[in-house]
C-alpha cells in the first residue's frame, strides 16, 4: 500500500471540516421545520422520493453531521442519534423485539438497561436472562432461540471484558441481533462492528462529549438497521438528539482521540500503583489485549478493597475527586458501591449482580495525574481502619 492509501486514522476523520463556506465546523440548525419550495417538492418527500429535511423530530442537518462523524468513528454503514444514552438503548430495543421474543443479557448491565429489561419489557412479554460472560463465550447454545444478545464489554461496575468475536460468531450462527453498549472503550480503543456485532450503542454523555455539558445517545449500524430506527423509533418514540446537543458532541470529537490517549496514560498509573497497594483486592480495568480487539482501557475502573478502608471516609477525604453519578468528563469522580446498593426503588442491579459493599468506581479525568495520585493516596493513608 502507497502512502497515499492508507486510509486515515481516527484523529484525522474526526478533524476534517465540514461546515460550508470555509467555515470549519457546522451551523446549529435550530428550527423545528423545514418548509417545501412547491406542492411537488412536498409531495415528493411525502412520497419518499426525496430526502429534504422536513421535521426536526426525524432529520436535521447539524445531527446528520455528528451522526456522519460516528459513523466513520465505528466503521459503520449510518448512526441515528438520540436525546440520550438509555433513549438509543431503549429505542433500539423495541425496534427489534416483540412479544414472545428472548433476550440474552451480560451479568452487570448498566443499572438503568437492567431496569428497563426487568420493568418494561418483562411487562410486554420480552423475557431476559442474564449470563456471566464465560457463558457467552464458552456455550456455544447459550444464544439458541434467543432474538437478541445485549453485550457491555467491559460491563459496568466490575469492568469485565468479553472477547466480542467470539460471541459475535456463535450469534451469527444461531441468527441472532448482536447489540454492544461501547461507551466505555470508546472507537479509540474498540470497534465492535468490525469483530462482527451488528449494533454498536453509545452513551454519547460520557466520552464522546468528553465535557459533561451534554446528554446524549447514538447507534451505529449497517444502512437497514439505521433505517429500521429511522422508520420507527424517531417518528414513533420521539426521543430525538436536539441540533444544539449534536453540535456539542460534534466538538467533543474533535478532541476524543487525545482525551483518550491521556485517560489512559492516567489510568495506567492509577492501575500499577493500586495494584501494589496490600490492601487492594482487585483492580477493574481491562488494557491493552485483555481480550481481542481491546486496544486500551479508559479512564473508568473500580478498585476493591480488603475491607481495611473506610469507604465513606475515603470519599470524604479526596480533594480532586468529586462524589457523582456518570463518567468521562474531564473531572474526576468517586462513586462509592456503598451509594449504588442503598439506591430506593425496585430492581436495584448492584444488589441482585452482588456487587461488594468495598468496591469503588473511579473516573480518572483530565487532571495532572500526579496530582490525582498524591490525592488518593493520602486519603487512602486517612480512611485506614
Ligand atoms: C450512562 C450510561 C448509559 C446511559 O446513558 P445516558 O446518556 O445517561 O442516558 C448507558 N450505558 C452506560 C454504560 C452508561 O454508563
Amino acid at each position: 500500500m502507497s502512502d497515499q492509501d492508507r486510509p486515515p486514522s481516527l484523529a484525522t476523520v474526526l478533524a476534517a471540516v465540514n461546515g460550508e463556506g470555509g467555515s470549519v465546523t457546522p451551523p446549529i440548525v435550530q428550527t423545528s421545520l423545514f418548509t417545501f419550495d412547491s406542492f411537488a417538492d412536498f409531495e415528493d418527500r411525502m412520497a419518499g422520493r426525496s430526502d429534504q429535511a422536513m421535521y426536526t423530530r426525524v432529520q436535521n442537518p447539524t445531527v446528520a453531521a455528528f451522526e456522519a462523524m460516528m459513523a466513520a468513528a465505528e466503521g459503520g454503514e449510518a448512526a441515528v442519534g438520540f436525546a440520550s444514552g438509555i433513549a438509543a438503548v431503549t429505542s433500539t430495543l423495541l425496534a427489534f423485539l416483540k412479544p414472545g421474543d428472548r433476550v440474552a443479557c451480560v451479568e452487570h448491565v448498566y443499572p438503568d438497561t437492567y431496569r428497563f429489561m426487568e420493568r418494561m419489557l418483562r411487562p410486554f412479554g420480552i423475557e431476559t436472562e442474564y449470563h456471566p460472560l464465560a457463558a457467552f463465550e464458552d456455550d456455544p447454545d447459550l444464544l439458541k432461540g434467543v432474538r437478541v444478545a445485549y453485550l457491555e464489554s467491559p460491563t459496568s461496575v466490575v469492568f469485565a471484558p468479553l472477547n466480542l468475536a467470539k460471541v459475535a460468531a456463535h450469534a451469527r450462527r444461531h441468527g441472532v441481533l448482536s447489540m454492544i453498549d461501547n461507551s466505555w472503550a470508546t472507537p479509540v480503543f474498540q470497534r465492535p462492528l468490525a469483530l462482527g456485532i451488528d449494533i454498536v450503542i453509545h452513551s454519547a454523555s460520557k466520552y464522546i462529549s468528553g465535557h459533561s455539558d451534554t446528554v446524549a445517545g447514538v447507534v451505529v449500524s449497517s444502512r437497514d438497521n439505521i433505517a429500521r430506527l429511522r422508520d420507527l423509533t424517531l417518528p414513533l418514540l420521539g426521543a430525538k438528539l436536539a441540533p444544539f446537543e449534536a453540535w456539542l458532541l460534534i466538538r467533543g470529537l474533535r478532541t476524543l482521540v487525545p482525551r483518550m490517549k491521556q485517560h489512559r496514560a492516567t489510568a495506567d498509573l492509577f492501575v500499577d500503583r493500586l495494584s501494589a497497594l496490600p490492601f487492594v483486592r482487585r483492580v477493574n480495568s481491562p488494557g491493552e489485549n485483555s481480550v481481542p480487539g481491546l486496544t486500551g482501557r479508559s479512564g473508568l475502573m473500580s478498585v476493591e478493597f480488603d475491607g481495611s478502608i473506610d469507604i465513606p471516609r475515603l470519599a470524604d477525604a479526596l480533594r480532586h475527586f468529586r462524589l457523582g453519578v456518570s463518567w468521562g468528563g474531564f473531572e474526576s469522580l468517586i462513586l462509592p458501591a456503598q451509594v449504588g446498593l442503598a439506591q430506593a426503588g425496585a430492581f436495584n442491579s448492584m444488589q441482585k449482580f452482588g456487587v461488594s459493599p468495598d468496591l469503588v468506581r473511579l473516573s480518572l479525568g483530565l487532571e495532572d495525574a500526579e496530582d490525582l495520585w498524591a490525592d488518593m493516596a493520602s486519603a487512602l493513608d486517612k480512611s485506614k481502619t
